[in-house]
């Protein structure tokens, strides 16, 4: 049975009161591992070992130390990227081909982020010739980096590669669904002998996020959530002004035309709504197609539905692993039903699929949900589970109008061979990412973020790296003279 700890000012620690929380494979509900479960007591004692850490030494870091940091977790996570992404797929459910892949991409980030660091130099500014005027790039301070249940090291990565990068110290707070990979990447980076308080992991629930954007030794939070959680993070953070990033949910839709490649289309459809059960931020489960071909669309779908292979992650042969809580399954199937009930057409799915294999875990059929409208709770709200709802459009106008209507704006995609229609489009919907006849890739070097309220601020890309940094203008006059102007 796998026990974890806290890592607090360079030692492995238990909680205050003990506290642990029993982690649970989402495929048969068995218990996996004893997680440490801290308080707001534990969290207090790591930000405040961040703090001394941020005051201390950590300051003197050139940026090739830094830069040396971040290439050498790559290379640990190199180094156990199979027991990551074994532990991730326990954990989570999903394939444990996604999760190599995932662990791929978290040794990309820090990569590309001590190139980023390395590369970084201030600027010096054109000023009176007895004056040094420099733009210089420091750190913001304490970060404290909270992240979700869905890609739980993808998105530790995302913020810590830069938080370290830029010469911040970090305490990481996942979720307590799914702490196991933030563990041993703690164990990783625990065997680089970094100065005491620079590097803290505390597990536990809302109440350890909740003191980390409270605290006024945090100066800055970075958030990957809900919106419910994102909002008190953004009212807690102006107890000091600490700066916020947050990466909230999307109503992603995914709009093909009349015009597209069909074949990639429906396939990507597929891969859009169901990759990881649908449990992406950035999911595409609104699909909405044109009018001439819906109804063929639809019938293209509902043929490759039933073939999708649905199974324990470690299977080679599974496609769809299950969803990766209770409150999940039951919030999913509940979606489902509120569709059904406003007139949705179930094509497939919207159950547990039938077997004895089914009957213990959280299994959900792939669903799609079609003769959907946009004014439908199911068309404006997020999933987050294995589910398509397929709405009719009749005009450019009218898709770009109803993608447009939501609160949201993550990620969406096009579909179509008219590259001025594709311009129009990319140019007119209201996301953080647009996509041209794909679905999905994001890259290191690209900024990934939400327009509205899916959130505020942005990850990986150069801008990735600015939002953990401050921007200082530092005057030198190197021969003053008294000015006079005062009642001389
Ligand atoms: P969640 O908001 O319930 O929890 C996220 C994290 O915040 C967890 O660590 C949780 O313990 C913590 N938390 C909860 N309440 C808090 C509070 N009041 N103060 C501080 N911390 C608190 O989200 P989740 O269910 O873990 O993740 C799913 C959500 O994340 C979805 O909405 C999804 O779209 C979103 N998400 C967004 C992105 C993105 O890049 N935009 C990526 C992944 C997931």
């Amino acid at each position: 049975m796998i026990q974890t700890q806290l890592y607090i000012d360079g030692q492995w620690q238990s909680p205050i009161d003990q506290g642990t929380r029993a982690i649970v494979s989402p495929a048969d509900e068995s218990v996996i591992a004893q997680a440490a479960e801290a308080t707001r007591a534990d969290a207090r004692l790591a930000i405040a070992a961040a703090r001394r850490a941020f005051d201390g030494p950590w300051r003197q870091t050139t940026i090739r130390d830094r830069a040396r940091l971040l290439n050498k977790i790559a290379e640990l996570i190199d180094r156990d990227a199979e027991k990551l992404a074994h532990l991730e797929s326990l954990n989570t459910g999903k394939t444990l081909t996604e999760s190599r892949t995932d662990m791929g991409d978290i040794a990309a980030t820090f990569r590309y982020f001590a190139g980023l660091v390395a590369s970084e130099s201030g600027a010096v500014n054109e000023a009176p010739h007895h004056v040094i005027s420099r733009t210089l790039r420091e750190p913001v301070g304490v970060c404290g980096l909270i992240t979700p249940w869905n890609y739980p090291l993808l998105q530790a990565a995302w913020k810590i590669a830069p938080a370290l990068g830029a010469g911040n110290t970090v305490v990481i707070k996942p979720s307590n669904l799914t702490p196991l990979t933030t563990h041993h990447f703690t164990q990783l980076v625990a065997e680089l002998d970094l100065p005491p308080g620079v590097f803290n992991l505390v597990t536990g629930g809302a109440e350890v996020g909740a003191e980390l954007a409270e605290s006024l030794d945090v100066d800055l939070v970075s958030f990957t959530g809900g919106a419910f959680a994102g909002e008190s993070i953004m009212k807690a953070a102006t107890g000091n002004f600490k700066r916020i990033g947050l990466e909230l949910g999307g109503k992603n839709p995914n709009i093909v035309f009349a015009d597209a490649d069909l074949d990639a289309a429906v396939d990507y459809a597929l891969n859009a709504a169901f990759f990881h059960a649908g449990q992406v931020c950035s999911a595409g489960s609104r699909l909405m197609v044109e009018d001439s071909i819906y109804d063929a669309f639809i019938g293209r779908l509902a043929e490759r539905l039933p073939r999708i292979v649905i199974g324990n992650g470690f299977h080679g042969e599974t496609q769809m692993g299950p969803v990766q809580s209770a409150q999940q399954h039951e919030k999913i199937l509940g979606m489902v039903q509120a569709g059904i009930a406003e007139g949705a057409r179930l094509v497939h799915g919207g159950k547990r699929p039938a077997g004895d294999v089914y009957k213990q875990g959280y299994w959900l059929e792939p669903t799609l949900l079609a003769d959907v409208t946009a004014d439908m709770k199911i068309a404006k709200e997020e999933i987050f589970g294995p589910v398509i709802t397929a709405e009719r459009f009749r005009s450019e106008e009218e898709a770009l109008r109803a993608a447009n209507d939501t609160p949201y704006g993550l990620a969406a995609a096009v579909w179509t061979r008219d590259l001025d229609k594709a311009n129009r489009m990319s140019r007119a919907l209201r996301f953080g990412t647009v996509w041209v006849n794909d679905y999905h890739p994001y890259f290191p070097e690209a900024p990934w973020g939400g327009y509205k309220a899916s959130g505020i601020g942005r990850e990986l890309a150069r801008i990735g790296l600015d939002e953990y940094t401050e921007l200082k203008h530092s005057y030198i006059n190197l021969a003053p003279k008294a000015m006079g102007w005062f009642g001389a």
